[in-house]
């Protein structure tokens, strides 16, 4: 690429592209970083920066970037047959191979799958059909849903309205939400001063069997939750928590989402966490991201047998099931899937998690010698980085002091990559990291920290 090419790329961005998440107050100042070159655990901008990634691209890149491997497999996919139709009795072969191996991965009896351009639309995709499902079992009324303050699904009107985080919520409507409503989130670090790990997950359980309780057990469809919250904070529920909500919707006739759109596909040196790392089993599960590594998009909504066995039906004489998405299981994204999963398995990549994960976790505890780092948690390669004014009250930053946003810029300026989540720092490397890299990537954020702190 010619510098002529990358000037006008950086110009023709900042006139034309509206961006996820732009703060409009700077953009048209600043314009935007372009990532032009991507590789391992590295990507470059056309500036000439070297960078780590220490958020696999946004959750996702898994497998690490740049694999010859995935472009062959996709290229030799869009020559062989790039798409038809898969609507009604019409398949293909990636979509069905994909299809068996996700049943097998899966837990339990999740075995059938209905496929989604990623994330957002595979939360909704939930959401319809749990409706569809209650509508076929005659119980017309039970259609609200329970989600958690700071949980995120997504970005389509009901993923947007299932999200808990208030400043996603700023200046947008809130029509969705007269039948999706939020209970607390499970935030350890917060909880309230002299209670015990078990008492806050007592209190928990209690406020959602009174929600439920409140808008009337013959109204309330079911519960959706991330097993660890990712973009709310890297957020671990007490030990218990997700068996004992999944135990109360059971209790409800209510269906659990496990909305692992983060957390599937080795995040957590598991293919799926719900049931190996937190022992439940939901009725539903959710991924996008890790299942191709974000080489190509595609999310998967993962549906149990119980609930096929009813919305497999005609809803009346010659009813089909309208949902339909042009994409679904399209066969260049189901086909990098399959690669995918292939080389994770292959390159025991889940091991990797497992050994390198707790490392990370062990090595950032040290941050917590910072003055202002309040709170330093995670499981394996996610992780969540609190900065606050004060240890012991646990007070926020002051307002406006930007804190997680400097110390992201000042890690980029030592060549690494983190995430800013208001006050916070996240991290969640691809897979492939090793034991050096999580060092260079601490390192880049204690000096970030110290050196925000000195010119406080
Ligand atoms: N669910 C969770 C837990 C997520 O973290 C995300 C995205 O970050 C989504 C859903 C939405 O996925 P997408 O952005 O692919 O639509």
């Amino acid at each position: 690429m010619t510098t002529l090419d990358r000037n006008a790329a950086f110009e023709q961005d900042r006139a034309h592209l509206i961006h996820p998440y732009t703060d409009f107050s700077t953009f048209s100042k600043e314009g935007s970083q372009i990532i032009e070159r991507a590789e391992g655990m590295h990507v470059s901008d056309t500036e000439g920066n070297r960078l780590l990634d220490g958020i696999a691209g946004l959750w996702c890149v898994n497998i690490g970037h740049g694999r010859k491997e995935m472009a062959d497999t996709i290229a030799e996919q869009v020559m062989n047959m790039q798409y038809y139709n898969p609507f009604g009795h019409s398949s293909n072969v990636p979509a069905a191979n994909l299809g068996a191996k996700l049943a097998e991965l899966a837990p339990g009896d999740l075995n059938h799958v209905y496929y989604t351009c990623g994330g957002s639309t595979a939360n909704d995709a939930a959401i319809r059909l749990v409706h569809f499902y209650f509508d076929q079992k005659g119980q017309h009324r039970k259609k609200k849903i329970i989600s958690r303050q700071n949980g995120y699904h997504g970005a389509t009107y009901v993923a947007a309205s299932l999200t808990g985080i208030h400043g996603t919520k700023l200046g947008f409507d809130r029509i969705g939400e007269d039948f999706i409503n939020h209970v607390s989130e499970a935030n350890l670090y917060a909880k309230p001063d002299g209670w015990s790990d078990v008492e806050y997950c007592d209190y928990l359980v209690r406020e959602f069997e009174a929600r439920i309780q409140q808008l009337g057990p013959d109204n309330v469809a079911a519960f959706i939750a991330e097993p660890i919250m990712g973009a709310g904070g890297v957020l671990v529920a007490p030990e218990g928590y997700h068996k004992r909500m999944w135990e109360i919707c059971k209790r409800y006739d209510m269906l659990y989402i496990a909305d692992e759109v983060v957390t599937a596909f080795g995040r957590l040196g598991e293919w799926f966490a719900s049931e190996t790392l937190f022992d439940y089993q939901p009725d539903i599960l959710v991924c996008a991201k890790g299942l191709t590594s974000g080489y190509i998009p595609l999310g998967a909504t993962l549906i149990s047998t119980k609930v096929y066995d009813v919305i497999a039906k005609p809803q009346c004489e010659g009813g089909l099931l309208s949902l339909g998405l042009t994409y679904f299981g399209h066969p260049v994204a189901c086909a990098a899937a399959l690669k995918n999963i292939e080389i994770m398995d292959r390159e025991n990549l889940l091991e990797n998690v497992c050994e390198v994960g707790p490392y990370l976790q062990e090595t950032a505890k040290s941050l917590l010698n910072l003055p202002i780092v309040g709170d330093v948690r995670g499981s394996h390669l996610m992780m969540g980085i609190d900065l606050v004014s004060d240890k012991s009250s646990k007070a926020p930053m002051d307002a406006g002091a930007n804190a997680g946003h400097h110390v992201f810029r000042k890690c980029m300026e030592r060549g690494v990559i983190v995430r800013p989540v208001g006050d916070r720092i996240v991290l969640s490397p691809p897979l492939i990291i090793s034991k050096e890299q999580c060092d260079e990537i601490v390192g880049a954020i204690s000096e970030s920290i110290t050196e925000f702190q000195a010119e406080r």
